[in-house]
């Protein structure tokens, strides 16, 4: 017999692991000896009272000597010879794209831009050395795509387009710790995201799939609107007619040679902002209210939603106990983002925080045409290096000041390693994006105390939180609406947003072109 159990505990009681099995038989009225097998489904944390409490949900099988639980199942086949299916661009649309390619009997060939997860590394840790951007391997290039050295969290808001357990199940099996099975907000961190993308290669390899790192692809090969080929940097010609376009929306080369080949693309709305930062500490005691959560609980976050003058402005991409990183693919341009370890144990709490850009604020750009969005967002991240200190010394401000529009005389310490400078950011700030952030943060921190705190500061700019273009497809058959063959999938295309919802796309696309 199986049975859900939920559990209300103390902190202190929650973290006692193997007190577990006690409450669940208490709450049951059964013996230990009665549970044959239990397993925690899900974990969060319920601080909106002052009482902290940790809500647990268990499976328990009851009465059931022997029971095994169910593994996680891939169905691995050997595709070495079986029809071959172009992907670009190995992100986590890339990537899970090509493993349900191989469950449905296809061969995926990949072609990433960026190096290895391993050689990419060593590029990143030179962004940090030199201040220099690699422009085909950096924060959002590379093995893994975007989402390698993030906070990798799993979770998303669009859990209706696709089987998000079974992405999370995917992650666990190629090395993910359990506890994204479980935990109400995932993550697996930046120290462990790496093994896990390179045993995802290795999976796909093993079933005869192909990877062709340092390989841009520079041209999709059309004829009679249907896909013929792939030109690629080296010079080479990969011969194909079924291409899963998933360059994410970073690759802006990618919609200027789609635009240039007239393939269509559209624009549409996108978000841009800035980062802000907080001593961990000042979001723990504001969440905690000053619970001091030493190992027992996670560290703290927020999650703000505002609207100002009838527009979305949001917090974004949460990295409690993280860092500010540098995430331009460009010399020339400043882009932050954040990223966490599994342990989230950094003194600094970050998240972007960012407004809703719409057509109306892209009259100055309108003779790029469709590439308005896109030309803007480059434009406010070659304002930010402007303002900044030289290479990726970032431009950065106290909260309280850019509320109070006043200079920020001297800056707190900071998770960001480039460094930062002072720099009134209205000043040069699309105003559009600095007074809807301005109110917004107002607004907030009049409802929560503590959230202004001195020690609290924004860093410029948070501009790639969404692709300003989409590449449009056929809702049925996920095929570009022009160009038979052509598969745009996930943040790039315009269907999806984070980590998860671009893996679930490349599945989704995967399984359209299985039923052809
Ligand atoms: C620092 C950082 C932290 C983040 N943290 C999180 C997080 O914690 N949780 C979350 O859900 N999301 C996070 N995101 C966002 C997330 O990473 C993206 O939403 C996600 O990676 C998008 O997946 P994708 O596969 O569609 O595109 P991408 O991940 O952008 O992958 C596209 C790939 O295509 C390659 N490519 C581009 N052009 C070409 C070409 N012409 N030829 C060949 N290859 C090409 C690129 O090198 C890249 O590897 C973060 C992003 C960044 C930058």
């Amino acid at each position: 017999m199986i049975k859900q159990v939920d559990l209300v505990l103390s902190p202190v009681d929650a973290a006692r692991t193997n007190s577990h099995l006690g409450f669940i038989t208490k709450k049951l009225k059964i013996n230990k000896t009665q549970v044959s097998f239990f397993r925690l489904e899900k974990k969060s944390v319920d601080a909106r009272q002052r009482e902290i409490k940790v809500q647990l949900r268990f499976i328990v099988v009851v009465d059931e000597p022997g029971y095994s639980p169910a593994k996680i199942l891939f169905n691995q086949q050997n595709i070495s010879n079986a029809k071959e299916v172009a992907v670009i661009g190995a992100g986590p649309a890339g990537l899970f794209a090509a493993l349900q390619l191989i469950e449905l009997g296809l061969k995926p060939v990949l072609f990433e831009r960026g190096k290895d997860v391993h050689e990419r590394k060593r590029d990143i840790a030179t962004i940090h050395k030199s201040q220099i951007i690699n422009p085909e391997s950096n924060y959002c290039y590379g093995e893994g795509g975007a989402g390698t050295f993030s906070d990798g969290k799993l979770y998303t808001r669009s859990s209706k387009r696709g089987n998000v357990n079974r992405i999370l199940e995917l992650f666990c099996l190629h090395g993910a710790d359990e506890n994204v099975l479980y935990e109400a907000h995932p993550h697996i961190g930046s120290d462990k995201l790496p093994k896990v993308i390179e045993n995802i290669r290795l999976r796909i390899i093993e079933a005869g799939g192909v990877f062709n790192f340092n390989t841009r692809v520079k041209e999709i090969i059309v004829a009679d609107k249907k896909v013929n080929g792939l030109l690629l940097s080296n010079g080479s010609v990969f011969s194909v007619n079924n291409v899963i376009l998933a360059t994410g929306h970073s690759a802006r080369d990618v919609y200027r040679m789609l635009n240039a080949k007239d393939i269509l693309i559209e624009s549409k709305g996108f978000a841009m902002g800035v980062r802000i930062e907080h001593p961990q500490s000042v979001i723990d005691n504001i969440q905690y209210h000053g619970f001091s959560r030493g190992e027992l609980l996670p560290a703290a976050s927020y999650n703000i939603i505002q609207q100002v003058n009838g527009r979305g402005v949001y917090s974004f991409c949460m990295c409690p106990g993280g860092f500010i990183v540098p995430a331009a693919t460009t010399q020339g341009e400043t882009v932050v983002n954040g990223m966490s370890a599994s342990k989230r144990n950094s003194p600094f709490a970050n998240a972007g925080f960012v407004t809703e850009i719409r057509d109306e604020d892209l009259t100055e750009f309108k003779k790029f045409g469709v590439l308005a969005g896109l030309e803007f967002q480059s434009y406010f991240e070659q304002l930010a290096f402007h303002n900044g200190g030289g290479g990726l010394i970032a431009p950065a401000q106290r909260i309280i000041d850019f509320i109070l529009k006043r200079t920020s005389s001297s800056l707190p310490e900071t998770s960001y390693i480039s460094g930062i400078v002072p720099s009134d950011m209205h000043k040069w700030m699309p105003k559009i994006i600095g007074d809807n952030i301005g109110n917004a943060l107002q607004m907030y921190s009049q409802r929560t105390k503590g959230f202004l705190s001195e020690n609290a500061i924004m860093v410029g700019v948070e501009s790639r939180t969404s692709s300003p273009i989409r590449i449009p497809r056929n809702p049925d058959t996920f095929e570009h609406v022009e160009i038979k063959g052509l598969y745009p999938c996930g943040e790039g295309a315009g269907y999806a947003g984070g980590i998860v919802s671009s893996a679930m796309d490349g599945m989704n696309v995967a399984i359209k072109i299985a039923m052809i």
